[in-house]
């Protein structure tokens, strides 16, 4: 008898990053236990014994090839998976006539709660690769051996999402992602709208047993799981409209930005390293306003030495030519931890050793990477921002790091140049005080972490998310008061904060008098034809 298909299930969760997507269910979460059978116990735990040497062996592998912080974790996880105080609740279970990947579950499932229950970032990567050990070895138990690369091809549904998870994932068009708890404030949601990859969080709970379909729409936060005809064709109809709305958007991206009275305003992105360039024709943007360089350091990877860290800016400014290229330094710490680096036990790493801070109590990583910035400025207009900057200290420390860092390079004889320095305005003390930074080179404001500070709401936490959400009168309040600021010692100012690549949030952007915004790639269109249907007065030229 044929399994009947399952009936429609509609959920709602909260808009990402916005698109529609329809397409097969993706899974990455763990794979399942219940593959195996019970069998003779004496079988099974030579199985587990089997799949847990096999999973030692592809760590070991991969320690001889990384060195540095990467080959900690992996000597972790070496240790863990050795420790006979993990497999023995797993193999009494298997005595007691448990399958094999059920026993191993159970075992590793009970350490994973407890680091996930830490609530601190640190023990939370830990908890992950906890996770990635039972993974590799229930994957043995079940016959598959470990992809490398996720390619996404449909909706991939997960618990969440972290931002190396996301950046390690191959997109392909038409890809989506739904997650039962994420935020759509959270880095890896900032990166799916950079990517234009449609994104649903929040949804709760992922009732995708038995299903095998969903279509997704990222700008409603609706899921339809095995949606049927009816929603098919209002798919493709949303298509053809969303085909429409991307020609025009086409046109408005070959052209400078301007309001609809003729108000030039400046339009340029940010990217996560210079592998997005290749999707940018330079000729569309004034420039690149945020170059998220802490992205390139991968948790449990080698850190990029200056070598790697001089080749990627360049790359940028070659790619911009004599457009300005804003780089930022380091913003290590949050919700983006790097084992090693990042202070550990912190209750909240939000508030912690984050950015500028955690770089000026690591002097040798940090002179790494003005080092490399110094040699790459020769090579465009470069401007280097600084992340978390709370006090102007910070900002005048930062100066004589780089200061004796040009020096350096001159006695060595490489070349270098001093780069423009200026901050980002994202923390509410630098935006109350701003006049106080008249030696910054340039203001650009956070509105991510400027809103999640203001309204005390974390921007990876789904029950507050709507604090986070729109321009917050408190935050737009404050973004005015900055640009005052700004004009009164006459720097430059803008915004690289998401708030500017909805478009929906421009016209109290403009009103703020702000006219640079620095946005996601994939809204770059979107961004300028909305700017063109806007008088700086007010009011949209469309109904
Ligand atoms: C911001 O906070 O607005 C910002 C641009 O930085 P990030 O999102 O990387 O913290
Ligand atoms: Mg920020």
């Amino acid at each position: 008898m044929q399994t009947p298909a399952p009936a429609k299930l509609e959920l709602t969760g909260r808009p990402a990053a916005p698109g529609s997507a329809l397409g097969p269910i993706v899974e990455i979460a763990t794979p399942r236990p219940g593959k195996r059978a019970a069998g003779d116990p004496a079988h099974e735990s030579a199985a587990l014994l089997a799949a847990i040497g096999g999973a030692m062996a592809e760590i070991d592998a991969l320690s001889t090839k990384i060195k540095g912080t990467g080959a900690d974790m992996l000597e972790f996880q070496s240790a863990m998976l050795a420790d006979d105080a993990l497999h023995a609740p797993a193999l009494a279970d298997i005595a007691g006539g448990a399958p094999a990947d059920a026993a191993w579950l159970g075992a590793v499932g009970a350490q994973i709660e407890e680091y996930q229950a830490a609530g601190d970032a640190y023990f939370r990567a830990r908890a992950s690769d906890l996770v990635d050990l039972r993974d590799r070895v229930l994957r043995r138990l079940n016959g598959v051996t470990r992809p490398t690369q996720l390619a996404v091809t449909g909706i991939l549904a997960a618990d969440d999402l972290t931002p190396s998870q996301f950046l390690e994932a191959d997109w392909t068009e038409g890809s989506g992602i739904m997650l039962a708890a994420g935020s759509s404030a959270s880095h890896a949601a900032v990166l799916a709208r950079a990517r234009g990859v449609p994104m649903v969080v929040g949804l709760g709970h992922l009732p995708i047993s038995g299903h095998e379909m969903a279509m997704i729409d990222g700008a409603s936060g609706k899921v339809v799981l095995s949606p049927g005809a009816g929603e098919q064709a209002l798919y493709a109809s949303y298509r053809a409209g969303a085909e429409a709305r991307r020609q025009i958007e086409r046109a408005a991206s070959a052209k400078p930005a301007t309001t609809r009275d003729g108000t030039p305003i400046s339009v340029l992105v940010n990217i996560a390293g210079p592998a997005d360039l290749a999707m940018i024709d330079p000729t569309t943007c004034d420039g690149i306003g945020l170059f998220r360089t802490e992205l390139m350091f991968r948790d449990g990877k080698p850190l990029p030495d200056e070598e790697t860290q001089y080749r990627a800016y360049r790359g940028c400014l070659e790619w911009a030519g004599e457009r300005p290229v804003t780089i930022r330094t380091l913003d290590i710490g949050g919700d983006k931890p790097i084992r090693g680096l990042t202070v550990a036990g912190e209750s909240n790493p939000f508030l912690g050793t984050r950015g500028i801070r955690l770089m000026l109590m690591r002097p040798d990583i940090f002179r790494v990477q003005l080092r490399a910035l110094a040699r790459a400025a020769v090579h465009g207009q470069l401007k280097v921002m600084l992340p978390m900057v709370t006090l102007p200290a910070e900002l005048d420390e930062t100066q004589r790091l780089l200061e004796d860092a040009i020096a350096g390079l001159a006695r060595e004889g490489i070349a270098s140049r001093r780069p423009h320095i200026g901050i980002m305005v994202e923390v509410p003390a630098a935006a109350i005080m701003a006049g106080s930074f008249a030696s910054a080179a340039f203001f650009s404001i956070g509105s991510n972490d400027l809103t999640q500070y203001v309204m005390a709401a974390s921007r990876d936490t789904p029950a507050v998310a709507s604090l986070n959400e729109g321009a917050p009168d408190a935050v737009i309040r404050l973004i005015a008061e900055t640009v005052a600021a700004a004009g009164a010692l006459g720097i430059d100012v803008s915004l690289c904060g998401d708030m500017a690549s909805d478009s929906r949030l421009l016209e109290p952007l403009l009103a703020t008098g702000l006219r640079s915004f620095s946005v996601a790639p994939a809204a770059l269109g979107r961004v300028k034809a909305a700017l063109s249907r806007l008088a700086i007065g007010g009011s949209d030229g469309q109904a």
